[in-house]
């Protein structure tokens, strides 16, 4: 064991999750790479898990830091006006395509999603929430509460009464091999028994991932949020999309990942990419909810002149460089080449994406079931071959690739490659067992 990780061991958590049988400290970084203390480079296909969007060392985001750093204020404090959180939410209000929208800053997803549940709770009067079975909000009491991958689920106890509903992760027994019209309409039934149950017209909101994250990129087909708002909007129930690995263009197909399902939401939550790096998140909601709480609040740090200075050059970069369009050309090849690997490796349950956002199912090539140990060795497997990428879902036995957007096509066929001899590798060994 290296010496760093025996005293990571001796004084943090021991449920603070580690990759890797030899863990890798990452001491440098540039353009969509990163560099280990021992040296080797690695090709980042998970970027911090989804945080740093335009991968490393860019120009424009340090540049920007430095000089908000150079004139001697880190921070002083949100009670006083800061120009650059202005400008910020400014951007992102326009971008929400939410009318009249204001916007929040927070240091972090969970926080972003804290705000959100006291907006909709305090609006609505009632501490009954619906989420999405298989979801990953955050690791407060409250974002707990609201999570259903019990994987991350540190609590049992909760400040909300939830209910979980049946949607995003598709890949349950009774609800395989369904036609996409017939899933959503199951969905919908599921919606409404659990109102019929839950004493519907209190229900505060529903929030969810368009594209389950931890859960393994689990994606509900596009309508399917539509569907479920329809019935929401019966009830006045508010809708929450949490869009901390979903938005920015991510998906492709949207710049937020709600959007491929036709619907705009009363708010959004964002983090992780908007300060590549740097510490900021977010709620973006209806004006008149954002209003609605009337004590005095403060975010000490949430909105800073740093983190705001790195987001509103991420976000402009992001724009400028069209990189959701990226994202949408990258993502098919990607794609592409991982499917055919679903018909001829057993041990390759399935394979989906959505722009730079896309997953390897592994499973037991005898029984199909889902195999976690299978997908630690391609982990290992690509760490050797010099590619970085994450693991995610229930069982922990989903590939999870999330690239910086800034991926150039080189660069795709490289990871591509790299990843499609690891699998192959781990396949025939298992095939072996
Ligand atoms: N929501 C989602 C969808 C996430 O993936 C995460 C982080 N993995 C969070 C919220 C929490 O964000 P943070 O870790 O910044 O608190």
């Amino acid at each position: 064991m290296s010496d760093l990780l025996a005293r990571h061991r001796a004084v943090m958590p021991s449920w603070l999750a580690l990759y890797y049988d030899a863990p890798i400290e990452i001491v440098s970084g540039k353009g969509n790479r990163v560099t280990d203390a021992e040296g080797r480079t690695y090709l980042d296909f998970f970027a911090g898990i989804v945080t740093n969007m335009l991968g490393y060392d860019v120009a424009e985001v340090r540049e920007a830091v430095e000089r908000q750093i150079a004139r001697g204020v880190v921070h002083t404090s949100t009670l006083y006006l800061l120009r650059g959180q202005v400008e910020l939410a400014e951007k992102i209000a326009r971008l929400s395509g939410i009318p009249d929208a204001k916007v929040f800053f927070t240091n972090s997803g969970t926080e972003a999603n804290e705000t959100a549940l006291l907006l909709a709770t305090c609006a609505r009067g009632s501490d009954q929430v619906l989420a999405m079975r298989n979801s990953y909000h955050g690791r407060s009491y409250g974002t707990i509460a609201i999570t259903g991958n019990k994987g991350w689920k540190n609590s049992a106890l909760s400040p909300l009464n939830v209910h979980y509903l049946h949607g995003t992760d598709r890949d349950r027994p009774a609800f395989r091999g369904m036609s996409d019209t017939a899933y959503i309409e199951a969905c919908v039934a599921d919606l409404r028994d659990v109102l019929a149950t839950a004493t519907a017209p209190d229900v505060a909101c529903l929030i969810a991932e368009p594209v389950q994250g931890v859960g393994g990129f689990a994606m509900a087909p596009d309508g399917l949020f539509a569907a479920y708002k329809e019935v929401l909007d019966e009830h006045g129930i508010l809708f929450v999309s949490d869009e901390v690995q979903t938005g920015w263009g991510r998906t492709g197909s949207s710049f937020w990942g709600i959007g491929d399902h036709g619907v705009t939401p009363d708010a959004m939550t964002f983090a992780k990419g908007l300060g590549n790096g740097f510490a900021i998140g977010g709620v973006v909601a209806r004006g008149d909810l954002m209003d609605g709480l009337t004590a005095n609040g403060v975010a000490t740090f949430g909105g800073n002149p740093v983190s705001t200075a790195a987001a509103n050059a991420t976000l402009d970069y992001v724009l400028d460089h069209d990189l959701q369009s990226n994202a949408a050309r990258l993502g098919p090849i990607l794609l592409e080449g991982l499917r055919p690997l679903a018909d001829s490796l057993p041990a390759v349950g399935a394979v989906r994406g959505k722009g730079l956002m896309f997953a390897v199912d592994m499973v037991d090539p005898g029984t199909g079931a889902p195999a976690p140990a299978l997908a630690a060795a391609v982990l290992e497997g690509t760490r050797r071959r010099g590619l970085l990428v994450g693991k995610g879902g229930l069982h922990g036995s989903v590939l999870r690739m999330a690239p910086p957007l800034t991926l150039g096509e080189e660069e795709a066929r490289e990871g591509l490659a790299i990843l499609v001899e690891a699998i192959t590798e781990v396949n025939a060994a298992a095939e072996q067992h």
